[in-house]
């Protein structure tokens, strides 16, 4: 029986490593950084700075994502080591959606390296053959872009996230329903998405080693040991997912901007900086777009996948950097449940053309007004013309800095 939905998860392979790789090639370099143990940290300089990314001959070595840059050159002293550099990174991003758009606009940017397509209306076009149109995307990323993709085709987002995951690189991976007891379930549930290291050793404890145990134990058990998050969980162990690709049309009417965290923000400092970092990028957005904003959000993703938000609505719709980045964090003190974050998001609406930012003309804060919104658009046409890296606020410097350190 066909699926309902046919759902696509590309995810490029290692990304920043490659994409760093295309970058110094084309500058010049004679070596390709992924033919070489190498790895992308966060500052090198700096003892405690954590891989972000490694190529495959720096994998044979053990070197693994997330650890220290310590540990990783004790494993291989002669890795090539380089720092990150985002704004390359969003700009191959572009270019792999851009790319995939040209295929359909059904399209989900997920993270930096990661997107679903929902291909369901592509049936008719593609004769039902998913496989080949896979093949087709990832031999296009791969030979006009120059860096490859996995991608995993399935009925729902998970399971095609799962799917792009096996085997890797450049290859597409199918993984329905009726495949899942083969190729799923074996897998140790630490495989499973949205279990980290600390549920994972709460399953052992349990009994539960693989992702075929987690799918035949008792749910309500899990419910209550776990909460929401125990039903969730099993739920995945069993391929059920119905939550739907959101395309970027939704983003028109609100503008928001949200980034996942690969390592949990813990601290209302870091939170802070993230959201400041997020209000830029929306605050600049909202001025290209001539708009004002008048309710402002935080959305909240914790490590348990629970998600919450609080929105506020504001006297004088806006889109100052610093006024949203104010409300934001605001808001933030009042939600923050004080968990591990795994996602934050900055989101406006009830977006309007005209500013009512007059009316505070009598108050005292029209000039404070003016000073900020000239510094807004000088700000904005230096990163539109040479790139974020060369403007940011005083302590998003600061930011990029520990971002690097905590991704
Ligand atoms: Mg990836």
């Amino acid at each position: 029986m066909a699926p309902d939905r046919i759902i696509f998860h590309i995810d490029v392979n290692s990304a920043f490593l490659s994409w760093e790789a295309l970058e110094h090639l084309k500058k010049g370099s004679g070596v390709d950084l992924r033919t070489v143990p190498s790895i992308v940290a966060g500052d090198p300089s700096k003892r405690h700075g954590v891989v972000l990314a490694r190529s495959i001959p720096a994998k044979k070595y053990g070197i693994v994502t997330g650890e220290p840059v310590v540990k990783a050159v004790k494993k291989c002293p002669e890795a090539i080591i380089v720092p990150p550099s985002h704004d390359v990174y969003a700009r191959y991003s572009k270019a792999m959606t851009d790319l995939l758009y040209s295929f359909s606009p059904d399209l989900e940017k997920y993270s930096i390296d990661e997107c679903f397509i929902n291909a369901t209306g592509l049936r008719l076009r593609y004769r039902n053959d998913f496989f080949s149109l896979a093949h087709l995307m990832k031999n296009r990323i791969r030979d006009e872009l120059g860096f490859t993709v996995n991608v995993g085709i399935s009925e729902n987002k998970l399971l095609a996230k799962m799917a792009s995951d096996f085997d890797k690189p450049d290859k597409v991976h199918t993984l329905f329903k009726e495949e899942m007891q083969e190729k799923m379930w074996p897998l140790p549930v630490s495989r499973l998405f949205m279990v980290g290291r600390a549920s994972s050793a709460k399953f052992q404890v349990m009994g539960i080693k693989t992702i075929g145990d987690l799918a035949r134990s008792d749910v309500l058990l899990l419910e209550q040991k776990f909460g929401k998050y125990g039903r969730m969980i099993w739920e995945y162990a069993n391929g059920i997912d119905d939550s739907p690709v959101q395309t970027q049309e939704s983003e028109a009417k609100d503008l928001s901007n949200e980034t996942t965290v690969e390592f949990d923000i813990t601290d209302r400092d870091t939170a802070r900086l993230y959201l400041l970092s997020l209000s830029e990028t929306v605050g600049m957005r909202l001025r290209k777009a001539g708009l004002y904003a008048g309710v402002i959000a935080v959305n909240i993703k914790n490590s348990s996948f629970e998600s919450y938000s609080k929105r506020k609505k504001i006297n004088n719709p806006t889109q100052d950097t610093m006024a949203i980045f104010e409300t934001a964090a605001g808001l933030f003190d009042e939600a923050w449940r004080k968990d591990p974050i795994r996602l934050i998001g900055v989101a406006t609406s009830d977006l309007v053309r005209e500013p009512v930012e007059q009316l505070n003309m009598f108050d005292g804060m029209s000039s404070r007004w003016s000073e900020r919104k000239s510094l807004n658009e000088s700000i904005d046409k230096i990163r539109e013309k040479y790139g974020s890296k060369y403007i940011v606020r005083g302590s998003l410097l600061k930011l990029n800095r520990d971002h690097e350190r905590n991704k």
